[in-house]
């Protein structure tokens, strides 16, 4: 078995100490703030690195927007939904304001995010073996834990741990990772190239097909093919027209989206994207999930009070001042699938 569980590695740990084992590493969780502003806020073509006090500032064009980040505290709360404060966005807001001419504001903001890094704290031990900034770990027969890291080197990552397990099952053939295409990209040269054919024969904009190669890559064939079957899909999604009705319907369908937060906050930005935070697409998203998923009026209704729960708990959670306040607040929406509040690892330090 190989756990590949970020922030909830000590969980593992714990149950490891419990019946006398060393877990061999440790994890902190780091919160990362970001903000999102519109292109129009800032004048600048290309991205910026700033050095502050601790660490750097990135301001990063993207699409219709800037991303502005990122903060990098100890959290020691629920893990599942980190929450930004006041002071996080202060903290930003001045360091980027150091370089503008025209300075930020919070009216500026259009949405603000908040995620947990895996940092591994301390040394692995010497059964570990230890990548850049991930490591391995063996503490049992038949168990290997997999932390730290970085979205860039997640591939490296993966061969390490997978080796690793093809090793203790007696096989000697090397890792094909780095030469196995990402999901979508067969084909995908070939598909840019002939986008303007494929607009003309799906009946859509040129601009549409390039957003969709953009997010499914050779997928999007599969995504005009709801649109083939029903046109109204076509149509751009209420409150977020960059996005079509279809990417919801396909988001239920095919990408395993089960609640309408889902969609809006992960399958699609729209969460951090628009000003009005997804409320003013969630009823229409509602709608076409609900088709898929056979939601009747009041499991639609559900969501949607559900999701506006949660903007507003994520609103309120970003005036407060420290993090206990905003994990109060943000706690006012309770988990969308049910679960109890994470509160945080709990652990006695494990030992390493
Ligand atoms: C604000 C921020 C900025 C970042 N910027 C960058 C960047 O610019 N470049 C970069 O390379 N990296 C960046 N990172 C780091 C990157 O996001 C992480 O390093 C990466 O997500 C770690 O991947 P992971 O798979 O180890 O853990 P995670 O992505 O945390 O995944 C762990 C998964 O395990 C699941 N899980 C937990 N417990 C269980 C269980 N008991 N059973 C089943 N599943 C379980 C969780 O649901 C989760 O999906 C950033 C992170 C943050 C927060």
């Amino acid at each position: 078995m190989i756990a590949a569980t970020g922030v909830w590695s000590d969980d593992m740990s714990r149950m490891l100490n419990d019946v006398g084992l060393r877990p061999g590493l440790r994890v902190r969780a780091s919160k990362g703030v970001h903000l999102v502003v519109p292109r129009s806020a800032i004048v600048g073509e290309t991205g910026l690195i700033l050095r502050t006090a601790t660490s750097v500032l990135f301001v990063i064009p993207w699409g219709g927007h800037w991303i502005i980040g990122t903060t990098d505290t100890d959290w020691q709360l629920d893990r599942s939904h980190p929450a930004a404060t006041a002071s996080d966005i202060d903290y930003l807001l001045s360091q980027v304001n150091t370089v503008l001419d025209r300075p930020l504001t919070t009216a500026d903001i259009e949405g603000v995010y908040a995620g947990l890094r895996p940092l591994l704290s301390g040394e692995a031990d010497s059964t570990s073996k230890l990548s850049r900034e991930h490591a391995v770990v063996e503490p049992m027969l038949g168990l290997l834990l997999v932390a730290g890291g970085k979205y860039t080197t997640y591939r490296v990552m993966a061969a390490d741990v997978v080796d690793r397990a093809v090793h203790r099952l007696g096989w000697t053939r090397p890792s094909r990772t780095a030469d196995l295409p990402l999901l979508g990209a067969d084909g995908y040269a070939a598909l840019w190239r002939d986008r303007a054919d494929l607009a003309r024969r799906h009946g859509v904009a040129v601009g549409v097909v390039e957003h969709l190669l953009e997010r499914y890559g050779n997928l999007t064939l599969d995504v005009l093919a709801l649109v083939d079957a029903d046109p109204l899909l076509g149509s751009p999604l209420a409150g977020a027209p960059e996005y079509l009705a279809a990417e919801v319907t396909y988001a239920a369908r095919a990408e395993g989206a089960l609640h309408l937060e889902d969609v809006l906050t992960r399958r699609t930005r729209i969460s951090i994207e628009t000003s009005h935070r997804g409320l003013e697409s969630a009823e229409h998203a509602a709608e076409l999930m609900g088709a898929v998923l056979g939601w009747d009026a009041a499991a639609r209704a559900r969501e949607v009070a559900h999701y506006r729960a949660r903007v507003e708990a994520e609103r309120e959670s970003q005036l407060m001042a420290d993090d206990i306040a905003a994990d109060a607040a943000r706690l006012g929406a309770p988990d969308v699938r049910g679960f109890a509040a994470d509160r945080g690892s709990g652990l006695p330090a494990a030992p390493r």
